[in-house]
């Protein structure tokens, strides 16, 4: 069976060798004559997958001990509302980086709980972002119990390529749509988050990454299985987790470092978004992307065409074409190619001729 090129934003692609190795185990892993989902999370098996994932993330990160892992239930939505429920003061602020749909779904959540801060926005008229503010546009408070950002903007179509300095601030970010993407490096983040469904597997299932220091920081009172200290302290299994989500992320996990690890896969990722910007700036102005080229995402890269009905075009022939995935989020309109870890080289320089062709076509 041929398999289109998947450009979905998320859920998005699952690297063929993982889901083939899932096919494999799915009736009987292990020998156990059962499959993983059927078992005990307190059970052996279960046991080995969740430490090795934990063991994989701190390997491919790079974490010290100082970095606890956990696998959480609810998405990213959720942990919008678990950072200010853990970490937001009654008596403080946080600051909070606006750069699009999904930081002022966090921001919304802070402030129904505290007083947060807008530290900087690049909100335009009708709710649109085009850019990552730079640092000497940050205006940071010193005594934020952490500062909030989005390091790469899924609708948007930008990119924290650097990321932002907040001195003794601890950053909490939200990498859903670039974790393990490129190298990072973790010392100045106190959290990180991830919905699993762009580059990690199954969505449900979200990843943090909590150093030491937050977990002390970590509010009394708040309900149980909102608090992470509830998890750092049960090793994510206070009670059962999503076992499946999990077991699929082990397994993208072994493929992402059988393919070189996150050094090897940010220097293909940056080829792909470099063939797909290409194919857009050599295009003489057919297709638009008016992000600067330093904020620029190479997860999601989105631009528009002269007019709707050809945009409505292409992602028809395009899907014809074997490229699925690829209308713009339905906020924004336009195209988004999202080109996360398990989109292939291949993939994006067949959508590249398709792009030239299609222009040659219809421009
Ligand atoms: N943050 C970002 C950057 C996202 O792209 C998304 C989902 N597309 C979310 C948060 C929300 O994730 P979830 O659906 O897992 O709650």
């Amino acid at each position: 069976m041929a398999r289109p090129y998947n450009f979905y934003a998320g859920p998005a692609a699952i690297p063929l060798p993982a889901l083939q190795a899932v096919q494999s185990e799915l009736l009987d892993y292990n020998g156990s004559g059962l499959s993983i989902m059927e078992v005990s999370h307190r059970g052996k098996d279960y046991d080995h997958v969740h430490e090795e994932t934990i063991a994989l993330v701190k390997e491919l990160m790079g974490l010290d001990d100082r970095f606890h892992v956990l696998l959480l239930h609810g998405g990213a939505s959720t942990q919008f509302a678990m950072v200010p429920m853990n970490f937001l003061p009654a008596d403080g602020s946080a600051d909070y980086i606006l750069t699009g749909e999904w930081s002022k779904k966090a921001l919304k959540e802070a402030k129904g709980l505290g007083k947060p801060r807008v530290a900087a926005t690049t909100e335009l008229e009708g709710g649109v972002f085009r850019a990552i503010p730079k640092q000497d546009q940050l205006d940071l408070d010193a005594n934020a119990a952490y500062c909030h950002f989005t390091t790469n903007n899924t609708i948007f179509g930008t990119q924290f390529n650097t990321m932002p300095q907040t001195g003794d601030v601890p950053l909490v970010a939200d990498m859903s749509s670039d974790i393990l993407s490129r190298q990072i490096d973790p010392s100045p983040f106190g959290l990180i988050y991830a919905g699993a469904q762009k580059n990690l597997g199954p969505s449900g299932l979200a990843l943090v990454v909590i150093r030491d220091d937050m977990v002390g920081k970590c509010k009394a009172g708040v309900p149980t299985m909102f608090s992470y200290k509830t998890h750092v302290d049960k090793n994510s299994l206070f009670n059962t987790p999503p076992c499946l989500a999990i077991y699929v992320m082990n397994k993208v996990l072994h493929w992402l470092k059988g393919e070189g690890g996150v050094d090897a896969i940010e220097k293909v990722n940056a080829e792909k978004a470099a063939i797909i910007y290409g194919a857009i700036d050599g295009s003489g102005g057919y297709y638009r992307n008016t992000i600067a080229p330093e904020d620029r995402s190479k997860m999601n890269i989105v631009f528009n065409l002269p007019s709707e009905e050809l945009e409505k075009k292409f992602v028809k022939e395009g899907e014809a074409a074997g490229f699925i995935g690829i209308k713009g989020h339905r906020s924004v309109g336009g195209i988004r190619i999202s080109a996360y870890n398990a989109a292939p080289l291949q993939a994006a320089k067949d959508v590249a001729v398709f792009m030239k062709e299609f222009c040659a076509k219809n421009g």
